[in-house]
């Protein structure tokens, strides 16, 4: 590339987890200098951090892993159809050692800021120990890479008290390394996600009573998960590739093809079939039961109603079941996959508060109060989830030419183009940013894509003999527009869902993920095969 000041490395990565490592990967085949930060004391973002009893991948692991190596894919063995946390970060401690990742990857070292700096034409980006007792230091790039996660921020509600709690206090996405003993306690679980799902059973079998305050009552379909069928890993490993590219046409994967029969096109027996069919199957693929399940409100009905009736069959209290029936529409916020969640309600030791309409007023040195009354407990699960897709950003003080910060950009929502860059940053790329598919499709192979289309991208650069690429401000302008627009033909924008960042007070209510993982990846290569078109490159 030319016009090259020195700088310590071509690109810096931030973070280790599945994107940043990959990045690294394909970084040194291009043969650049990388070097990635990484909060943690380990490699795995997401699969690092979240820890929490029961945590394991909603999306079935044949299809939740990398494919850009042939042998890698064959030789890993997954032991059950949903991979366990420990088990994914298993792989992918394995991948940073079979592909030798971890030399260039700083572990314990957190990002704090990353300015662009004119005159240069570099990314001077400092970092400081992850529990800010060391010195601050400063690197420079030419490139730099945010592959920081879409659900790596933890958002604790500001509960008023909160520190004056006696108890321990978790979040289920920081949950601590040695695990925790909940035998004999009073444990309180704040909110009903998919990390409260996944945990509560668990929770519910140690801890001596455990209270659950639920706001919005969640979907949840059975996991029903079980050991890896051998027969389907000898099938998809004997044609992986083709595997790969059946799933890259569908939105979940090709465990999920989705029915293209509209729900109200068909007769009540007939989706009372689809659906018990579907919930048998288990997971995500429920929301494809149906062509128009998520464009058609009435069409929806019939999906929520099928579940909620569901929930009244396994739920023996009609009080307690009828407070954990969910009214919103299904699947605008992101569905959940479950190991016994609901039958979890019929124990004597598990008490539901429902706090929809009076909220968590305080937390107290005792315990948790709501509806003027106190819950007393010894320790509290904040199950309260993530500041979604920019919050990992936001932490950073990033500032773009002319010393812009980010914040300030995106100070009424994320602007983005393609969701991979945004105008006024120019050498900065963000890995499943806002305005991509990332958490609306499955996550690894979102991943990949986006890692290779960068990885191209500046191969293409270094060809040219080019050292800056920056999205142009109508690309990026008509890029949103459409993305909303996507958004606003379907029921997504209809719950108060961390895709709209409803769940954080005073985030922007803004649709971030772009709906339709196929469109977008034509719409990636087209770009790339214009030459970048919608980029100033230079
Ligand atoms: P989440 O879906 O955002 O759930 C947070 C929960 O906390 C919600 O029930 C929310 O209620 C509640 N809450 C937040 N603030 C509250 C307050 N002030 N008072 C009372 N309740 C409050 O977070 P998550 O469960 O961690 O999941 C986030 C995402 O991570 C998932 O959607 C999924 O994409 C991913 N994830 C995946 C898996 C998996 O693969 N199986 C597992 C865990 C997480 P409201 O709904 O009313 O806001």
């Amino acid at each position: 590339m030319s016009g090259r000041a020195p700088a310590d490395f071509d690109a810096i990565v931030v973070g280790a987890g599945f994107a940043g490592l990959y990045m690294l990967h394909r970084l040194r085949g291009l043969g650049l200098r990388a070097r990635v930060f990484e909060a943690g004391d380990g490699v795995g973002g997401t699969w690092y951090w979240n820890r929490y009893p029961g945590a394991r991948c909603d999306i079935e692991s044949l299809e939740y892993s990398y494919q850009f190596d042939a042998e890698l894919q064959q030789e890993w063995h997954w032991s059950e159809r949903y991979a366990p946390q420990a088990e994914i970060l298993r792989y992918i401690e394995h991948v940073a050692d079979r592909f030798d990742l971890r030399r260039d990857v700083q572990l314990s070292t957190r990002v704090t800021a990353a300015h662009f700096d004119d005159a240069s034409g570099l990314w001077s980006v400092e970092t400081g120990s992850a529990d800010g007792s060391a010195e601050r230091e400063r690197h420079t790039a030419r490139f730099c890479i945010m592959a920081t996660g879409c659900l790596s921020a933890t958002n604790v509600p500001d509960f008023p008290g909160l520190e004056s709690f006696r108890g321990d206090t978790w979040h289920t996405g920081r949950w601590p390394h040695e695990g925790v003993d909940l035998e004999g306690r009073r444990v309180a679980v704040i909110g009903t996600g998919s990390s409260a799902v996944q945990s509560i059973p668990f929770f519910a079998e140690q801890a001596e009573q455990l209270t659950v305050f639920q706001r919005t009552p969640t979907y949840s379909i059975p996991a029903h998960n079980a050991p890896l069928d051998p027969e389907l890993e000898r099938e998809v490993k004997a044609d992986y590739a083709g595997f790969r590219a059946r799933a890259a046409a569908l939105a979940f994967g090709a465990n999920f093809p989705p029915n293209e029969t509209l729900a109200l096109d068909v007769s009540a027996e007939e989706r009372e079939r689809v659906y018990e069919t579907r919930w048998e199957a288990g997971g995500l693929g429920f929301v494809t039961a149906f062509g128009d399940l998520l464009r058609d409100r009435g069409a929806n009905e019939t999906a929520g109603e099928f579940v909620r009736g569901k929930i009244r069959s396994i739920v023996h209290d009609p009080e307690v079941a009828e407070k954990l029936l969910p009214s919103q529409v299904l699947g605008c916020k992101r569905l959940c996959v479950d190991t016994g969640y609901y039958d979890t309600f019929n124990r004597d030791n598990v008490h539901l508060v429902d706090v929809s309409a009076s909220p968590i007023e305080a937390i107290t040195p005792r315990g948790v109060r709501a509806g003027g009354r106190e819950h007393e407990v010894d320790a509290i699960v904040f199950a309260t989830g993530f500041d979604a897709m920019t919050g990992a950003l936001a932490r950073i003080d990033i500032r773009g030419s002319g010393g812009r910060p980010l914040a300030d950009k995106w100070a009424a929502g994320p602007l983005t183009y393609l969701g991979l860059s945004t105008a006024g940053f120019p050498n900065l790329f963000v890995i499943t940013g806002p305005g991509s598919p990332s958490v609306l499709a499955n996550m690894v192979p979102a991943i990949e894509q986006h890692v290779d289309w960068i990885a191209d991208c500046l191969a293409h650069l270094g060809e040219h003999g080019l050292s800056r690429i920056e999205a142009l401000p109508e690309a990026e302008t008509a890029w949103v527009e459409h993305t909303n627009a996507v958004a606003q033909e379907t029921l997504f924008p209809f719950c108060n869902s961390w895709y709209l960042g409803a769940n954080v007070p005073g985030k922007p209510r803004v649709f971030m993920p772009y709906i339709g993982y196929p469109t977008y990846v034509a719409k990636c290569e087209e770009v790339a095969a214009k030459g970048y078109e919608g980029f100033a490159l230079g």
